[in-house]
């Protein structure tokens, strides 16, 4: 499966930290990452990342593109909800096509827990069967 990986700063030690708890799985998927994030994944944990632009500097919509060309299958997006983003319409856009296109997305570690256990137990599988479609 293609995995995104964004956090604001704000949240970027909770993501780190998320990934170091489950890079057993991370490890056996593709991971897309915004530059800052995915940099910082890397040097954490040592997993293969490609990285796009800085989430301010384009990255979101870099991912955004893969969604919307059906070539993400889960992303997990840890948003500050305190702080104001210069690239606000970015998120939002990048939110709004996880919607149309049904992918899951999870936006807090809450739900960030229940996603890649669902991956783990092959409940995104579906993910699989409808890219072959395509
Ligand atoms: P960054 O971007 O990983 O380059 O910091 C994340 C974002 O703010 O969207």
């Amino acid at each position: 499966m293609n995995i995104a990986l964004i956090a604001h700063d704000q949240k970027k030690d909770n993501l780190i930290q998320f990934a170091i708890a489950y890079r057993h799985i991370f490890a056996q998927h593709e991971l897309f990452a915004t530059g800052t994030t995915g940099q910082r994944i890397h040097e954490e944990t040592g997993l293969t990342i490609t990285r796009f632009r800085s989430g301010p500097l384009g990255g979101d919509q870099q991912i955004g593109a893969m969604i919307a060309n059906n070539e993400m299958d889960m992303v997990f997006f840890f948003r500050d909800p305190l702080t104001a983003q210069p690239h606000e319409p970015d998120v939002t856009a990048l939110v709004r096509l996880c919607d149309l296109y049904h992918v899951p997305l999870a936006t807090n570690m809450g739900t960030a827990e229940i996603l890649l256990k669902g991956l783990e137990a092959g409940l995104v599988d579906w993910r699989l069967i409808q890219e072959r479609r395509q």
